[in-house]
């Protein structure tokens, strides 16, 4: 077990510490409401690329799906990339396969979120996108029982330019002011633990890993950690489990589902959400598990 820990982990002591698959009877109090989390499904009819088996998704999300219904979740986060693109398929093919996966990710529980990855943008447009799975913003909040909900789109460019099929990389990436102003204004309105969704990493600016982070992660981070209110945070986009803390709050970041051959190479979870504010994040497939504060 310990072996298993990174070095951050330890430093952070019981926050985010790994759990054994049998670590989940213990004694926190009261019921939780139960998200489900699937990360980077890459769907697409296209033919595997290196470590990614965008076919494999349809499959690999259906097991999910088929885990969450059956232990009744309440909501289920879909963290960004949901599709990919095809060669030789133009945006209304790629809506069509949006549609078939977004099939499938909707028989999880009631409710589902959409968070933006880039790649969900790379063919289709975020207004089609948002039509085509029925969610109004990309950036929008909401209540589960006791637990209040962010999502929020880092698919824009520095400049400040939204993202739109073919104007940006992958590695430009930030959160306008406009939106950190009402992140602000969103957290300052609820009395409630929240979470907070991003598919780009906001836990990466740090000199030992500069690449690729949201550009305004530092300004996001201050708006999160002086409301008061944030008890995780959860990304998606670089394919890996990764955990840290900063300042605080937990930033825990998911495996890909599209990444490996065969329904063993997958990952997704189920977060506890427990009234007092309690987390406990249980991984399937090759999800890690984890006490998240
Ligand atoms: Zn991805």
């Amino acid at each position: 077990m310990i072996d298993a820990l990174s070095r951050r982990d330890f430093l952070a002591g019981s926050m985010l510490a790994l759990l054994a698959p049998g670590a989940f009877a213990e004694s926190l109090s009261g019921e939780p409401i139960r998200f489900g989390l699937v990360t980077d499904v890459h769907f697409a009819k296209a033919p595997a690329r290196g470590t990614r088996f965008y076919q494999e998704s349809l499959a690999k999300l259906q097991e999910a799906t088929s885990y969450f219904r059956e232990t009744k979740t309440d909501c289920v986060i879909e963290l960004g990339d949901l599709i990919d693109s095809a060669p030789g398929v133009d945006a209304k093919g790629e809506r069509q396969f949006l549609e078939q996966i977004n099939k499938v990710l909707t028989t999880g529980a009631p409710q589902t979120g959409y968070v933006f990855g880039n790649h969900c943008v790379g063919a289709v447009t975020k207004g089609d996108f948002l039509s085509t799975v029925g969610q109004k913003t990309g950036h929008r909040s909401f209540d589960v029982g006791p637990w209040h909900v962010v999502l929020l789109d880092a698919c824009h460019k520095m400049d400040g330019t939204s993202y739109v099929p073919g104007n940006f990389t992958y590695d430009d990436t930030t959160i306008p002011d406009w939106q950190i102003d009402w992140l602000e204004n969103d957290l300052k309105d609820t009395k409630k633990h929240t979470l907070v969704f991003c598919h780009q990493r906001l836990d990466w600016t740090t000199p030992e890993r500069p690449l690729t982070g949201v550009a305004s992660a530092p300004k996001v981070r201050k708006v999160l950690e002086s409301s008061g209110k944030v008890r995780g945070v959860f990304m998606g986009h670089t394919h890996s489990n990764d955990a840290s803390v900063v300042n605080g709050i937990p930033y825990v970041t998911l495996r890909a589902m599209v990444e490996g051959s065969g329904a063993e190479s997958s990952g997704y979870s189920t977060l506890l959400a427990y009234p007092d504010g309690s987390l406990l994040l249980r991984g399937l497939r090759d999800q890690l598990s984890r006490k998240v504060g």
